[in-house]
């Protein structure tokens, strides 16, 4: 089975001096980025309603996303994935099936980078590259960033917010970047609850994501959750016919 080549790579979400052996599923740059307009940085959705949003990186996957995509379509789950650009050129079957099956599609970037060790020009190149490819897909002209590694460098940022482009991070950390076992990872998520509207972090390029999924679709669905893509940004998208987020929820969250 050929490596993919960012797994080996994705521990760079943990942030730096995070100990595995705690698994704290919220990572600490949470504690600075739920304070930002949410228009701005996502880090959770609407917490009114028993809604789950998880979230996949790194697809698509020749051989897990399809996977996982039966999975969710047998619990009617909804999801959004953040495409690496590269690979979505690369498996154009699999992510128009993303959009088909009413999944939503993030930027993930072009070809993962680390964010934090090349220019700003280059950055936007490879956000504004991924952005053309998925319009190609979903017919919207600007998709949420969710940046490789979790790298937030303060000048992308800024120009996220200047172009309206939201930044989307996530509440809860699955972990499932980490090797450990399926039982192991579930017992982590079992531990740590998730609680309504939070935005669960998972990879789509492994077969972890999926062994934790078929154990705990059915315990969330059995609390009462649903699973739905992340809320479309208001703006530019709304022409474009997206789904839009329910304003009156979303203002019901500090
Ligand atoms: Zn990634």
């Amino acid at each position: 089975m050929a490596t993919h080549p960012a797994a080996h790579l994705e521990s760079g979400h943990r942030p730096p001096g995070e100990a595995l052996g705690g698994a704290n599923p919220r990572p600490r740059k949470l504690r600075v980025l739920r304070w930002l307009p949410e228009r701005w940085v996502l880090t959770t959705g609407p917490a009114n309603r028993q809604v789950l949003y998880l979230t996949f990186d790194d697809g698509p996957h020749p051989e897990h996303t399809p996977r996982l995509l039966d999975l969710l379509a047998e619990h009617d789950a909804r999801a959004t994935f953040f495409l690496i650009g590269e690979h979505a050129e690369r498996h154009p079957d699999i992510a128009s099936r993303l959009v088909r099956e009413g999944h939503g599609l993030g930027n993930h970037s072009w070809s993962h980078p680390h964010f934090d060790r090349i220019t700003q020009a280059r950055q936007l190149e490879e956000i504004d590259r991924t952005d053309r490819l998925l319009q190609s897909l979903d017919g919207r002209d600007c998709h949420d960033f969710r940046p490789p590694r979790g790298a937030t460098p303060i000048g992308l940022m800024i120009d996220c917010l200047r172009r309206g482009r939201r930044v989307a991070y996530w509440s809860y950390d699955s972990l499932d970047y980490t090797q450990r076992a399926p039982a192991d990872l579930i017992a982590g998520v079992r531990s740590r609850p998730v609680q309504a509207g939070e935005v669960v972090l998972m990879h789509d390029d492994s077969a972890h994501s999926l062994e934790l999924l078929r154990v705990m679709i059915p315990e969330w669905k059995a609390a009462g959750y649903g699973f739905e893509p992340l809320p479309v940004r208001r703006g530019r998208d709304d022409r474009a016919g997206g789904a839009s987020p329910d304003a009156s929820a979303r203002r019901g969250r500090a």
